[in-house]
């Protein structure tokens, strides 16, 4: 059957989506769509809203991929596209497909963030006297829901969790093993494993730029292209973050109190790592106050972002922030092998990355870089 074919008044499409209306504009974007699949090459549509841009390329690139087993990967920018796509468009194409006898797979990948962690999950829930009452309840709801679950996506899970307990729960790239060792009950494997079997697979713009290894496509769709360079200049950009900083802080005063009381013993190094990463919870919120306060940017700013001016930048990094690099290495050699090593080394190649980029910022004067500072009082 031909693109045209499909998107006629009284045919498959109209068939399967209620309230179908036949739109030239559509039919003709799905049939360019088609023809560039099918010999190759490229295509930029630009097209207004209201014609159904999405399902003009996600029709004719299943009905490209699926029968011959290819995939094709789609990229969006925003979250409420994606689910778009994958709650209300990807179902009408695949029973379109259907129709045709053809069965058609799908999946959605997102940002390691994205994804709830097993292990991470159930190590925390098995110390709630490190959690208030709230999240340990939580913890528990969400360790006996993994054990039937089929999915680690945060947008499934049956409670909201809050932003500060995510981070503790959610996947980490640094602390997770390489494709292929996942552990025994990981979620996120599934997930990867749905993605690796997929004939269309949606992705955001950031996970295509970044050097998370996806799986081998045979054609690419990039919807809302025109933010594809402020991704980009998002993802290979050097941003430093009052966030970066606390979170930094904080999970490693946390390991540090979790290794001194499994070990009963410390030599000092766990108390001194616990007290450089309070300095740096102090210092790193400071340092980002005066550089905006250099900038112009005083508490009570009325613009929220402007150019992040060099002589706001004539000064050296937080005094604490190298020393705590030091100290992740002393809790590091005091970590028992498994999960406070990963973990530990995990937090030394934040902490080294938070200084590589501050780095940047501060020492990178070329005529090439832009650099720009956004200013919310805290
Ligand atoms: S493989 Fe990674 S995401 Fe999965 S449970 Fe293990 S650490 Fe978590």
């Amino acid at each position: 059957m031909t693109v045209d074919e499909l998107f006629a008044p009284d045919g498959p499409l109209a068939g399967e989506a209620p309230g179908y209306e036949f739109r030239p504009q559509q039919a003709r974007m799905a049939a360019a769509v088609g023809e560039t699949l099918a010999r190759g090459g490229g295509l930029v549509v630009e097209a207004g809203t209201g014609v159904g841009k999405s399902l003009a390329y996600l029709l004719p690139a299943a009905l490209w991929a699926a029968p011959a087993g290819r995939r094709v990967l789609v990229s969006t920018h925003t979250r409420a596209l994606q689910e778009q796509i994958l709650d209300r468009e990807l179902p009408v194409v695949a029973r379109v497909l259907r129709r045709l006898g053809q069965p058609l797979r799908c999946a959605l990948l997102m940002g390691a963030d994205n994804y709830l962690c097993v292990r991470r999950l159930e190590r925390l829930a098995q110390a709630p006297e490190l959690l208030p009452d709230s999240s340990a309840a939580l913890l528990e709801e969400l360790a006996r829901w993994v054990k039937t679950a089929d999915t680690g996506l945060r947008s499934r899970l049956p409670q909201l969790v809050a932003q500060g307990l995510w981070r503790s729960i959610c996947r980490d790239p640094e602390s997770c093993p390489e494709q292929g060792r996942f552990c025994a009950r990981c979620l996120y494997r599934r997930d990867r494993e749905r993605a690796e079997q997929a004939h269309v697979l949606v992705v955001n713009h950031a996970l295509l730029l970044s050097s998370a290894r996806l799986p081998h496509s045979d054609a690419l769709v990039i919807d809302e292209a025109h933010t594809l360079p402020e991704a980009a200049a998002a993802h290979f950009g050097a941003t430093v973050t009052l966030g970066r900083f606390l979170r930094l802080a904080e999970e490693t005063g946390a390991l540090a109190r979790r290794i001194a009381a499994a070990r009963g013993d410390d030599d000092g190094s766990l108390a001194q790592a616990e007290r450089c990463a309070a300095r740096c919870a102090e210092e790193g919120p400071a340092f980002l106050r005066e550089i905006a306060s250099r900038c112009g940017f005083a508490p009570d700013a009325k613009e929220p972002g402007g150019r992040l001016l060099d002589e706001a930048l004539d000064r050296s990094e937080p005094q604490s922030l190298p020393e705590l690099e030091s100290s992740l290495a002393e809790v590091l050699r005091l970590s028992a092998e498994g999960e406070d090593e990963q973990e530990s080394r995990a937090l030394q190649v934040r902490a080294a990355a938070l200084r590589r980029e501050l780095r940047e910022i501060l020492e990178l004067r070329t005529p090439e870089t832009a650099r720009w500072i956004e200013w919310f009082p805290f």
